[in-house]
């Protein structure tokens, strides 16, 4: 392997030439405890900055091994490293000077949510440690400025990476802790199952944000205190008994008066399920972590799912067994973002009135006696929620805050009373029934049939698979490639835009290896999982260096991103199949 000092003789060497020399410093050199590979140079000093990786042996970082061996402590760690080098290399960005990115020192930068990143990642057998990180490689207008690049790889760095990535400069109790809240949060995501719960919020959480562009926790918010009736202990291995609200599996639903913190509460459940730092408020607040947040999305491409659950005999005569449209309207999609969550696996459904089509939700019986029912194309969820569950095992946590007809339909009715949850189940029930007693019989729902999950996609003949097609995030709302437009603003438990980067390798990655007509869409997201779980983040990037900027979205938001390709095309079409 090449030395330090090679590096360093090689910047002597190509000092103010032009740019594209700094080419010829990629490759791997031996440092002080570590080896720094340079994986990528970037073409000039306003491109995307250079690629980075520091890679330190497991006996050097020395991290402990009940930490690293199971995966949640070990992303915990990993999260905790990140933060930690990011903290340090800040102080540095920039302080190598010139034109452009020049002397940009860039670590990822995690949210409020705990996620495996590839900015760091610790192999769990030997403990390898690699962090990867972006440098703006100095120039002067174009030509290298070599002395300052000697500035970041051999006083900055190094000062960053001794700080922040072994073990023995730590802060040892700090660690201890991050991976003794990975542990309770696991422990809590296991008794979820065990009581046959969906979601916990334990008493003393705070929920609110700071701001609608602020994720970190409200100052001076009411915290949450469970019911009495739906309070439940659990014991954890490290904090101990945490007492807070156990939501059970079945229909449950979120009442109360507007500003009351309905959706306060549904967007920390939709959030629950991640985990989240220490002095988030939400640390205990843990959901099933299949959980999918169902809401409509007019526009939104729609591939030959079948919405036959919900939507049948369309005027325009289209088949809802095999519904396709490039500009779905509220209710046919809503109605597509539920079949394709029960395809993706979810066990619970995470609905707010407030971002519902209404004409999904409900029907009120005035309307059907008006607008007869053979004319009604739709099958409201209302008439649904309870086969979903019966049948499917999919559970609903619904905020209602305006509709009552739900109250027939709840395993329980919690009330938000300034911030304040009650349980208010027996009162439901009883004003539902005197209701009823006054109410017109509605016709009955037609019978459920399952839907079919046998998607065959094939790539649209006019897109082009082709190596050098480029995925571009645009934040958390769209991932393009090539000129796809994926567009994954309404998929709101994607909270990365690293895991929306990821998911638009795994969509280059798909369109040419996986999506060929005959596999289906739930084979292709397997293969996709199997390889990630086998092989890493490395799979997708086919050989080459690997981005120091994936996080990993859950299954769920693979689908999501899969569902919303508008280049794929039902096999049949493309005349593959
Ligand atoms: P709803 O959906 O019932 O209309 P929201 O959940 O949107 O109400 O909450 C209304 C406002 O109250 C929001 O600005 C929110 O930040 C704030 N809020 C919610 N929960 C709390 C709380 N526990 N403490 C203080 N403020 C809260
Ligand atoms: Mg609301």
């Amino acid at each position: 392997m090449k030395q330090a000092e090679d590096l360093k003789e090689l910047l002597r060497r190509i000092d103010h030439r032009s740019y594209p020399a700094y080419k010829d410093t990629a490759g791997a050199y031996q440092f002080d405890g570590y080896v720094l590979s340079i994986d990528h140079v970037q073409g000039d000093p306003f491109a995307a900055p250079s690629k980075i990786s520091v890679r330190i042996d497991g006996a050097k970082a020395a991290f402990p091994k009940d930490i690293i061996r199971r995966k949640y402590t070990r992303t915990a760690l990993c999260d905790a490293l990140i933060r930690r080098f990011g903290k340090e290399a800040g102080a540095f960005s920039f302080q190598a000077k010139g034109s452009g990115k020049s002397g940009l020192i860039s670590v990822s930068r995690p949210g409020q949510e705990v996620l495996e990143r590839s900015a760091c990642e610790i192999d769990p057998d030997t403990g390898n440690l690699i962090f990867r990180l972006e440098v703006g490689f100095p120039a002067n207008g174009r030509s290298i400025n070599a002395a300052e690049l000697q500035k970041i790889l051999f006083r900055f760095l190094p000062e960053c990476v001794k700080k922040a990535l072994f073990y023995e400069n730590a802060d040892k109790k700090e660690l201890a802790r991050v991976a003794q809240l990975a542990q309770d949060q696991q422990s809590i995501r296991e008794q979820l199952q065990e009581r046959g719960l969906v979601a916990f919020v334990a008493n003393g959480a705070v929920l609110p944000r700071e701001s609608g562009v602020s994720d970190r926790p409200m100052k001076q918010a009411v915290r949450f205190q469970a019911p009495e009736s739906m309070e439940v202990e659990l014991e954890l291995p490290n904090a101990g008994k945490v007492r807070g609200m156990g939501i059970p599996k079945g229909v449950t639903l979120i009442v109360g008066g507007g500003y009351h913190g309905k959706s306060t509460l549904l967007k920390a459940l939709e959030r629950g399920v991640y985990n989240h730092i220490s002095g988030d408020g939400r640390e205990y607040v843990i959901t099933d972590d299949t959980a999918v947040k169902i809401r409509a999305e007019d526009g939104r491409s729609i591939q030959q799912t079948d919405i036959s659950l919900f939507i049948n005999g369309l005027p325009n005569g289209k088949d809802t067994k095999a519904f396709q449209t490039e500009d779905a309207s509220g209710s046919t999609s809503q109605a597509a973002n539920v079949v394709e969550a029960m395809e993706a696996g979810t066990r619970l459904f995470l609905i707010d009135e407030d971002t519902s089509a209404t004409n999904f939700m409900i029907r009120d019986q005035l309307m059907a006696q008006v607008v007869h029912p053979q004319m009604e194309p739709i099958t409201p969820f209302i008439d649904r929620v309870r086969e979903l569950y019966g049948q499917f095992g999919v559970s609903t946590i619904l905020v209602a805050g305006s509709c009552g007809s739900y109250f027939y339909k709840a395993d329980h009715v919690v009330q938000m009373m300034q911030y304040e949850p009650q349980e208010v189940t027996a009162l439901a029930k009883e004003k539902a029934a005197q209701f009823f007693a006054l109410s017109q019989d509605t016709p009955p729902a037609p019978p459920v049939v399952p839907p079919a999950f046998c998607r065959r996609f094939a790539l649209d003949k006019k897109a082009v698979k082709n190596d050098r097609m480029k995925v571009k995030g645009m934040g958390k709302d769209a991932v393009s490639i090539d000129r796809d437009t994926i567009e994954l603003r309404y998929v709101e438990q994607l909270v990365d835009s690293e895991q929306t980067i990821l998911l638009g390798y795994l969509a280059k990655y798909a369109r040419k290896h996986l999506f060929d007509g005959k596999k289906d869409l739930q084979t292709v997201v397997k293969l996709l999982e199997k390889m990630l779980r086998e092989k890493g983040f490395a799979a997708i990037c086919e050989g080459r260096y690997l981005p120091c900027n994936f996080a990993m979205p859950r299954t769920q938001e693979i689908y999501a991103c899969l569902n919303r390709c508008r280049e794929l095309r039902p096999a049949k079409e493309t005349g593959l199949l």
